[in-house]
C-alpha cells in the first residue's frame, strides 16, 4: 500500500475553487479504494502571498515540492498584480525549476458536450498536443533599455537548444507510437523563423528515423490552426514550441467544447522531479468567487496525475465518472450553456465514484 504525497497549489482566482473540488474528488476516490491513499499538503502561494511577502512563493518553495510525488496546481493570475509577475513568480518558476519539460494536453469531445464545429463527430477530434515547456519563446531571456524614452528598446529572445528540442521531439514520437494511429504532426514556423525552427525540422527528421512505425508530417503553425478547424480528423499527436502549443491548445480546448474542461500535465518524464497537473484555464477573473467555475478541467488533470502515479484503475474510474457527469446537461456549468455550480458538478462526480464502489461490492 502506497501513500501518494500530493502538493496542492490552488494559486489565484478560480484556482481557489477548482483545487478544493479536486481534493474532494481525490478523497472520494480514496474512500472507494481501500489501497489508495493520499497525503495532501496545501501551499497558499499566489497573489495573496505576494501581497504579504512580495513574492509569489517562498524562495525555497521548490525544495518543499521536490519531496512530493505530484503537484496539483490551479492558476496563477491576480487582477491587481501584473500577469508577467504572477506567471513567472509561480507557474513558470515551478515548471522550469523542476524541469517539467513536456507539457501534454489531451483533447477529446466528452459525452454530452457539443463542439462548435458543425460537422465534427466525436471520433474526428482526439488529439494530444505536446508543448515544449522549458525554453523557446518562454526562456525569459531579453531586456529593456532606454525605458520611457523615444529610443526605448525591448527584446524577448527565443532560445532553442539541440538538447531541448531533441528531448521534446523524442517524447512526442514515443507518445505518438503509443497511440493507436501512430500519427505525429510537427508544427513550426520554419519559413519565417529561419534559424531555430529550421533546426527543429532537422532534428525532427533525425529523431523520426528512430521511430519507423510512426507516420509524421510537418505543418506551419498558421496553417495548423485552419487544419484543426477544417480537417480535425487528420491530426492525432501534435508537437510544437512553447508559445505555439500554448495558443494551439486554447484553440483545441474551445473546439472540444470549453476551456473549462481541458486538462494538462507538466511532466518530468525521467521522474527526477515531481510532475505538475493543472487545468489549462487561468484565474477567470470574470467568474471568480461565484461558484460558477467548471471543475472538469481539474478532474481530468487528476486523471492524468493518477496515470502518472501508476494508478491506472483509479484513473479509469475517475474518467468514467467524469464522462457520466458531462453526459448529463443538467450538470453543465455556465461555460457549457448550463446552470450547474462547481459544487453540484463535484458532488455528482463523487456520487458516481461511490455508486461504482457499491456496484463492485455487489458484483
Ligand atoms: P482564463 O482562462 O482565466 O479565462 C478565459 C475565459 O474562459 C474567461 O471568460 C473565463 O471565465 C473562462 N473560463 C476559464 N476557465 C473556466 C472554467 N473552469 N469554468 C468556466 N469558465 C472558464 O484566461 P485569461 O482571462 O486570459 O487570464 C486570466 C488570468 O489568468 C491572467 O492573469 C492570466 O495570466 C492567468 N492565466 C494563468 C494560467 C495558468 O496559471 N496556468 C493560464 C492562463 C491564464
Ligand atoms: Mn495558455
Amino acid at each position: 500500500m502506497k501513500t501518494h504525497r500530493i502538493a496542492l497549489v490552488p494559486g489565484d482566482g478560480i484556482g481557489k475553487e477548482v483545487i478544493p473540488a479536486g481534493r474532494t474528488v481525490l478523497e472520494a476516490l480514496a474512500a472507494a479504494h481501500p489501497d489508495l491513499h493520499f497525503d495532501f499538503e496545501l501551499f497558499d502561494w499566489g497573489g495573496d502571498y505576494y501581497r504579504r511577502h512580495g513574492l509569489m512563493m517562498p524562495a525555497d518553495g521548490l525544495d518543499a515540492l521536490r519531496k512530493k510525488d505530484a503537484i496539483l496546481f490551479g492558476s496563477a493570475g491576480d487582477p491587481d498584480i501584473p500577469d508577467h509577475i504572477t506567471l513567472w513568480g509561480l507557474r513558470l518558476k515551478i515548471c522550469q525549476g523542476l524541469d517539467q519539460y513536456a507539457n501534454i494536453r489531451p483533447t477529446r469531445i466528452l459525452p454530452g458536450i457539443e463542439s462548435p464545429l458543425r460537422h465534427c463527430r466525436t471520433e474526428d477530434l482526439d488529439w494530444v498536443i505536446v508543448r515544449e515547456n522549458s525554453e523557446g519563446e518562454y526562456s525569459g531571456v531579453g531586456g529593456r533599455a532606454h525605458q520611457g524614452q523615444p529610443l526605448e528598446v525591448a527584446t524577448d529572445l527565443s532560445l532553442m537548444t539541440r538538447a531541448g528540442v531533441e528531448r521534446i521531439l523524442r517524447f512526442a514520437f514515443r507518445l505518438a507510437a503509443s497511440r493507436p494511429r501512430k500519427l505525429l504532426t510537427v508544427i513550426t514556423k520554419s519559413n519565417a523563423q529561419r534559424h531555430a525552427m529550421v533546426m527543429w525540422d532537422e532534428i525532427a527528421a533525425q529523431v523520426a528515423s528512430e521511430f519507423p512505425a510512426v507516420t509524421w508530417d510537418k505543418e506551419l503553425v498558421d496553417a495548423a490552426t485552419a487544419r484543426m478547424v477544417n480537417r480535425p480528423a487528420s491530426l492525432d499527436t501534435i508537437v510544437a514550441t512553447n508559445l505555439h502549443a500554448d495558443i494551439l491548445s486554447d484553440l483545441a480546448a474551445a473546439l472540444a467544447g470549453s476551456l473549462g474542461i481541458a486538462p494538462t500535465a507538466n511532466l518530468n518524464p525521467e521522474r527526477v522531479t515531481p510532475s505538475m497537473f493543472e487545468p489549462i484555464h487561468g484565474s477567470a477573473f470574470d467568474i471568480m468567487g461565484k461558484g460558477l467555475a467548471n471543475p472538469i478541467g481539474t478532474f481530468w488533470s487528476i486523471v492524468l496525475m493518477l496515470e502518472h502515479l501508476g494508478e491506472p484503475h483509479a484513473a479509469q474510474q475517475l474518467m468514467h465518472a467524469i464522462e457520466q457527469v458531462t453526459a448529463n446537461p443538467s450538470l453543465h456549468t455556465r461555460d457549457l450553456g448550463g446552470t450547474a455550480t462547481t459544487a453540484a458538478v463535484t458532488e455528482a462526480v463523487c456520487a458516481q465514484l461511490a455508486a461504482a464502489k457499491r456496484h463492485t461490492a455487489h458484483a
